[in-house]
């Protein structure tokens, strides 16, 4: 199983740190399970840690003039090679387009790093039946090399993320069967898992681990999950 967390805009750099410090003795020596942690930026530094920091976010640039944006000058100080493309807020609320999407896409795997692509549907889509969900989520992969060896695909239906309201297990293991024919890479689930759900969702055959918001914020919860996948 891969365990990712992904703190979106919270956490300080202070709590980061002792977050990332308390994972890994837990964890550290125990697991043979894959955990991934994607801070803020502001929170990125070189942490002497058996598990991987990633980013949520970087512009496709050495460096330059991207206001407020990072590039990679800013990732290779803490020796970041793990990126996070395509989640749905980046899409929805900061309006990344696909053209975009696959800039960034292609840019980081020119640099060989690892990417975790992010597909999901909105609840519009989800309401016009399992057939346009299908069709959506493939044009999400619309530019995209699937054949990269360092791809690991996240399906994240936009609706269940944050709400507390999971997808069904019939719902999952049918699209994840469906993107496992078309997709021979890693896939992940995300949308409000959590310790209680995490049991049957980690179960569903292809799903190879989970992306977590909110259940990745505090330590206890997000090392509560990952122990309740192996009761
Ligand atoms: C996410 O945004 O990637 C996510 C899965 O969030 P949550 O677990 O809070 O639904």
């Amino acid at each position: 199983m891969i365990y990712a967390g992904n703190f979106k805009t919270n956490h300080t750099r202070a709590s980061t740190a002792s977050y990332i410090l308390a994972l890994n003795s837990a964890i550290e020596g125990k697991k043979k399970d894959r955990v991934v942690i994607f801070p803020p930026i502001s929170a990125l530094d070189s942490f002497d840690i058996s598990f991987t920091i990633g980013v949520q976010n970087a512009y496709p640039t050495q460096k330059g003039a991207f206001t407020g944006e990072i590039g990679v000058e800013q990732l290779d100080e803490f020796g970041i090679k793990t990126i996070l493309i395509g989640h749905s807020e980046r899409r929805e609320i900061l309006k990344e387009t696909q053209d975009k999407v696959v800039e960034k896409f292609n840019f980081f795997k020119s640099l060989g790093f690892e990417i975790f692509y992010c597909i999901g549907e909105p609840l519009s889509v989800r309401e016009m039946g399992e057939g346009k969900v299908k069709e959506y989520l493939l044009s999400q992969f619309d530019g995209i090399d699937i054949a990269y060896d360092k791809l690991i695909v996240a399906y994240e239906p936009i609706w269940a993320i944050g709400t507390g309201r999971s997808a069904s297990v019939e719902d999952i293991r049918s699209i994840h069967q469906f993107l496992k024919s078309h997709i021979d890479k890693p896939l992940l689930y995300g949308g409000s898992v959590n310790p209680s759900n995490i049991g049957e969702i980690g179960s569903i055959d292809g799903v190879d681990g989970v992306l977590v918001g909110s259940a990745s914020l505090k330590v206890e919860s997000f090392l509560e999950l990952m122990g309740s996948r192996d009761e």
